[in-house]
């Protein structure tokens, strides 16, 4: 299995503003590494697109998944400029790679009506990036569960950070149970209920009186 290769980001069982154009890689990528950047798993990235019917040309869905970005990114310690693209395949899923770059199925962008659960999706493809997850080996099925478990309890953390309620990682899960297996459902709801209680988004953590000053 090719896709085994990207060793990612199975959608949490596995997630701009001008629309890719065919042939236009890094359109996103600036700064001093630009080239680095550019090809660091540029050949993960075309096998991706290739194997999921290539990039979606929705501009409006682009620019919506851009604003998600850029608003977990600000809060993560992930460095680089994002790339992120949605691919046209209907099932529901997301990936991460090197460079850094995010996709989402457009199957899986088309069941995200709601913007936290797009930040959810996005955050859990983040805390993979930031874990390294994309350059590092499975080492069997319970260690691929381990990964997906932290990125969840990682994405949280990231959604309270940005200011968005850390259960929206739990109802992501809820949206997407059909497309986890049940022993990988049940396991990640049971351990992320705990870390999502705990967490409390930062709007909400300020003191009243900072909140009326700002
Ligand atoms: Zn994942």
């Amino acid at each position: 299995m090719r896709l085994r290769l990207f060793a990612l980001a199975i959608v949490l069982s596995c997630y701009g503003c001008a629309a890719p154009r065919a042939g236009e890689r890094g359109a996103f990528l600036s700064g001093s590494d630009h080239l680095y950047r550019n090809y660091a798993g540029l050949a993960e990235a075309a096998r991706l697109e290739s194997a999921c019917g290539g990039c979606s040309a929705d501009a409006a869905a682009q620019c919506r998944l851009e604003e998600t970005v850029q608003r977990v990114a600000a809060v993560s310690r992930q460095q680089g400029t994002f790339d992120f693209r949605i691919l046209r395949s209907t099932a529901a899923n997301a990936y991460s790679l090197p460079g850094p770059r995010i996709y989402l199925t457009q199957g899986l962008y088309e069941r995200l009506e709601r913007d936290d659960l797009l930040a959810a999706a996005v955050a859990h493809e983040i805390a993979h990036l930031e874990a390294g997850d994309s350059r590092r080996q499975r080492r069997g099925p319970q260690d691929g569960l381990e990964r997906e478990i932290e990125a969840d309890r990682r994405a949280a953390e990231l959604l309270a950070a940005a200011g968005l309620a850390p259960k929206a990682m739990l109802d992501l899960l809820a949206e997407i149970r059909e497309e986890l297996r049940a022993a990988d459902y049940e396991e990640r709801c049971a351990r992320l209920s705990f870390e999502a209680q705990l967490m409390q988004p930062a709007q909400r953590a300020r003191p009243p009186a900072a909140i009326a000053a700002a």
